[in-house]
């Protein structure tokens, strides 16, 4: 259905649940907000019924147990498309992405192949993405040794900002930046006004621990032992080496998927002496503790890896004092021959975990059970990570916002099954996690995803490409594989 109208009891406007009545025109785009008193949500909606003339078509009444909060945003997905579309493709995650309340996607520029390092691997990215996206989709690039000339190019052509390691990042065409090769893509992006985003492990750390426990070619079945062989130090050395970076050359620098709350002290001092830096973690750094995951779980496997319970803790306290920005999923599927490669001895296994389609309710459930309400959790998954991007239209429920939004049973209690993910590859860590709270529902751009309640509704693949903020709207004309995107 295309919601016209959307009726709700509880709706996140402003950073509160209150009584609504969201207008969207004919672009998607929320065109005007009435609240309403307490209890008038059924009232109002038959005044709107009789009084249009269509008679009520498009009026999404929302029940009064349910929350309608603006469509999250990850910023944070890889979804390996082309190249290693085996492992999940963009028809699968994000269907996925829609079915977990995630309506906005920016896919990671590696573990495609090519992976996104210049223009024309972009171009064949989008062209992968034509036509079989669920969710609206962005891409971010990559800084790889020697495309330093790539990539004001990749800015221009739409790239929400670009990625780079600092160690083997598991996949040969995808390598690391030296520091020298760091601090020059960092002053050239810093140059054009774009952003950096980087996986903060230090190797000579993770080396000297892994030779300190019998080396890499040990057998490693526990994970609280494979954890440490990359242990906190090493995101702390790197994140230490990385806010010097940023000291040198001003570059705005983002911190993914933080794992360490040792880390935090650092960020809070660099954030105190004004360096532009933001910080995310992950749902399963959250929701899991290191000691608690099975022997042989590769589920569960990915780096920097899940710590300890007090660690888990030491998080959530970072993100209710603003020092963690964000949570983002770090989706990173891959096909049951790689994932339990060398079972059960997890130094072998692919590191990823699949969260796309768990991560918000799992988060939101288990912040819950701290007191956290959805209005933080939705600053946490949506408004923050649009902003990180620069999608001032996403993320929030506004006047001129796209109508993108989830619909949310905070009640209603569900046990993941991953047979019954949307994933290409259904392997979750998640599997057989109680989580209270469901999504029911997703509305893009005022087309209603799918639904609970209305049995017609059917995921349609009407999902956008979307350009970052350096995209040259201006340039000549456009491109054969740029129409249909925006
Ligand atoms: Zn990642």
């Amino acid at each position: 259905m295309t919601v016209r109208h959307l009726i709700a009891e509880r709706v996140l406007i402003e950073g509160d649940l209150v009584p609504a009545h969201l207008e969207i025109d004919h672009q998607g785009a929320v065109r005007r907000i009435t609240r309403l008193a307490p209890g008038q949500a059924a009232r109002h909606a038959a005044i709107v019924r009789a009084r249009d003339v269509s008679g009520g078509a498009g009026m999404l009444r929302v029940p009064p147990r349910l929350v309608v909060l603006p469509g999250n945003v990850d910023s944070h997905v890889h979804l390996n498309e082309p190249g290693r579309t085996s492992w999940e493709g963009f028809a699968t995650g994000t269907m996925a992405a829609a079915l977990g309340g995630v309506t906005t996607i920016v896919d990671m520029p590696l573990n495609s192949i090519p992976p996104t390092v210049d223009v024309p691997s972009l171009r064949a990215k989008q062209a992968a993405a034509a036509g079989q996206t669920y969710v609206d989709v962005g891409f971010w690039g990559g800084v790889v040794p020697g495309n330093a000339e790539d990539l004001e190019p990749l800015w221009e052509a739409g790239v929400f900002g670009f990625k780079c390691f600092l160690l083997d990042s598991g996949v040969p065409e995808f390598p690391p930046v030296s520091p020298a090769q760091l601090r020059e893509a960092m002053t050239r992006i810093r140059g054009f006004g774009g952003l950096l985003i980087v996986h903060a492990e230090d190797a000579r750390t993770i080396d000297t621990a892994t030779a300190a426990l019998g080396g890499q070619f040990r057998k490693v079945r526990r994970y609280a032992e494979w954890a440490a062989t990359r242990p906190a130090e090493a995101e702390l050395t790197a994140i230490e080496g990385l806010l010097e970076a940023v000291r040198e050359t001003g570059c705005r620098t983002h911190i993914l998927h933080l794992a360490a709350a040792g880390a935090l002290e650092t960020i809070q001092t660099a954030r105190d002496e004004g360096l532009p830096v933001t910080v995310e973690t992950c749902p399963h750094y959250l929701c899991f503790e290191a000691e608690s995951v099975p022997d042989g779980a590769a589920e569960f496997k990915c780096c920097p890896p899940i710590r300890d319970a007090g660690n888990r803790e030491a998080l959530w306290q970072g993100l209710q004092e603003g020092l963690i920005d964000m949570v983002v999923t770090d989706h990173s599927p891959a096909t049951r021959e790689q994932k339990y490669k060398g079972a059960p001895d997890l130094s072998q296994a692919w590191g990823g975990v699949s969260g796309l389609q768990v991560g918000f309710a799992a988060v939101a459930s288990a912040a819950a059970q701290r007191g956290i309400g959805l209005e933080q959790v939705s600053r946490w998954m949506a408004q923050r990570t649009a902003a990180l991007v620069g999608l001032s239209h996403k993320g929030r429920i506004a006047v001129g916002c796209d109508a993108d939004f989830l619909i949310y049973d905070p009640e209603q209690t569900h046990v993941v099954s991953s047979a019954g993910l949307a994933h290409k590859n259904p392997i979750s860590a998640y599997d057989g996690y109680e989580i209270r709270g469901t999504v029911v529902g997703a509305v893009l751009r005022g087309v209603e995803l799918f639904s609970d309640q209305d049995s017609t509704a059917t995921l349609l693949s009407g999902g956008e490409q979307l350009r970052g903020p350096g995209y040259s709207a201006g340039r000549p004309a456009r491109s054969e594989e740029e129409v249909g995107t925006r």
